[in-house]
């Protein structure tokens, strides 16, 4: 069996690969797949780099293929608050029996060069098993999926208990700095958006060769902040020393800061981490995870999981110095001596608790602390186990065996726009990536092509399941 057999979903597919792999493939699928794959070229195909692309053509473009499906235009909006911005917002509607639930995707994608990649990054490429092209996992695949499930849904005259609302925003790539994307949904439009609760990127299924580890839904993030650290000194020739020296405070400062650690503390989204994950390791780490779930938040397990960045970065807020600079010239006492110094704050935590914190542990009056720059912060969802069961109910119908864990990412998305504006969001796509090969913002981004398919069926079944009452 080749390669690519092995990829591919279907013995169908596998037995006539070798010849005309595109032709065979395309004939191989059915009617709402094939509909999914044009949607998704269409997206890939029409260039919506944040900075310079056109997101406002590309939420056009699912416009008109949701009208050309039967959507009534009351149930279609195209909201550009800008040239050039797009977002769309569309609705199947239901009973009406539960609030709406959402399902957001960005249409913005990072830039890409023709030159830096193998192949042209706007258009959509088959290759060896994967799609290839700028956005097929970040995040085109999830606005693809969400529009060709809404019009099969149409199709089949499916009665939700509650509207499907789809929304495709754009400027999520720079975290809507210029307010055109979810900030002025929710500050113009609110009432065409409001839902119970939202899906959205920020995790999806975790590949080791190939095989399922793990299923994530992201819950909550890290709020990241800058603070610069200074100590001023009216300096002197440097063939009269003082012990009043710039860099040496500052220095000394940095030392005391690179031995502290912020206490453990663990919310509803890690403390699930933990003993979900536990599952998953060797023995040593999964008594550690264990412990520090159950409450023992000091001690040896604690150490020993904190010893591995990736673990430590869950258990609690983290500073670190990542830029230095003092002084200005060989020969003279430095006046001034400068440190930045970047921390990932956990949900809850209060910023100026970390500000104290870092004073304190300085403890020098004369180096100053001051923040800079610190990203919206937000409460991490809760975890409704209504969502979490249904999730695993219809998960282990693609990936048996395979748990489904709650996570914190210790970076940002525009989640943390709608968790304050009151809807609980969840970053979960279904998307199956191996974690060697994410591609996201680099070169070449790919995602296999039986990834895009299970993972359309997967959204089809999941949210078909959360929209109609058992
Ligand atoms: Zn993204």
């Amino acid at each position: 069996m080749s390669a690519v057999c092995r990829v591919l979903a279907t013995a169908l597919v596998c037995a006539a690969f070798g010849a005309t792999p595109r032709l065979v493939l395309s004939q191989a699928l059915q009617p709402h797949q094939q509909l999914a794959r044009e949607i998704y070229r269409e997206l890939v195909e029409i260039n919506t780099v944040t900075g310079t692309g056109d997101t406002a053509r590309a939420a056009e473009a699912m416009a008109e293929r949701l009208r050309a499906a039967g959507f009534a235009d009351d149930d279609v909006h195209v909201l550009s608050p800008a040239p050039r911005k797009g977002n769309l917002v569309a609705r199947l509607r239901g009973s009406g029996a539960r609030k709406p639930i959402l399902l957001l995707a960005h249409l913005d994608v990072v830039e890409a060069k023709r030159a830096d990649w193998s192949l042209d990054p706007f258009q959509l490429h088959e290759r060896d098993g994967y799609f290839y092209g700028r956005g097929t996992g970040d995040d085109k695949f999830m606005a693809a999926a969400f529009v060709a499930n809404l019009i099969r849904y149409k199709q089949e005259g499916f009665k939700p208990d509650r509207d499907i609302l789809v929304v495709l925003e754009t400027d999520e790539e720079i975290l809507d700095r210029n307010g055109v994307g979810i900030q002025w949904l929710l500050k113009n439009h609110r009432a065409l958006i409001d839902a119970e609760f939202a899906l959205n990127e920020g995790a999806g299924v975790a590949l080791r060769d190939g095989r399922p580890l793990r299923i994530g839904i992201q819950t909550s993030e890290k709020v990241p902040v800058n603070y610069v650290l200074e100590v001023t000194n009216p300096g002197g020739h440097s063939s009269l020393p003082t012990k009043d020296n710039a860099i040496y405070r500052l220095a000394e400062g940095l030392v005391r800061l690179s031995k502290f650690e912020f206490p453990v503390r663990l919310n509803q989204t890690t403390r699930a981490w933990l003993e979900r994950g536990a599952l998953l390791e060797e023995p040593q780490v999964a008594a550690d995870m264990r412990s520090v779930a159950s409450g023992e938040l000091t001690g040896t397990a604690v150490e020993r999981l904190s010893s591995k960045p990736a673990y430590n970065a869950q258990l609690r807020t983290t500073c670190v110095a990542t830029m230095l600079e003092g002084g200005h010239v060989f020969n003279a006492l430095p006046q001034t001596a400068r440190a930045t110094v970047n921390c990932r704050v956990l949900p809850g935590e209060a910023m100026e608790e970390v500000r104290s914190t870092l004073v304190r542990v300085l403890a020098d009056e004369q180096i100053s602390v001051t923040p800079t720059w610190t990203h919206v912060a937000s409460a991490p969802s809760p975890l409704d186990s209504g969502l979490l069961e249904t999730i695993e109910r219809v998960s282990a119908q693609f990936w048996p065996g395979v748990p489904v864990i709650p996570s914190m990412t210790a970076g940002a998305t525009d989640g943390s726009f709608l968790r304050n504006a009151g809807i609980p969001t969840y970053g979960h796509s279904g998307l199956a990536l191996d974690v060697a090969d994410v591609r996201f913002h680099g070169k070449d981004e790919r995602i296999p092509v039986k990834s895009f398919y299970d993972g359309l069926e997967y959204q089809y079944r999941l949210v078909r399941a959360l929209t109609s009452l058992r």
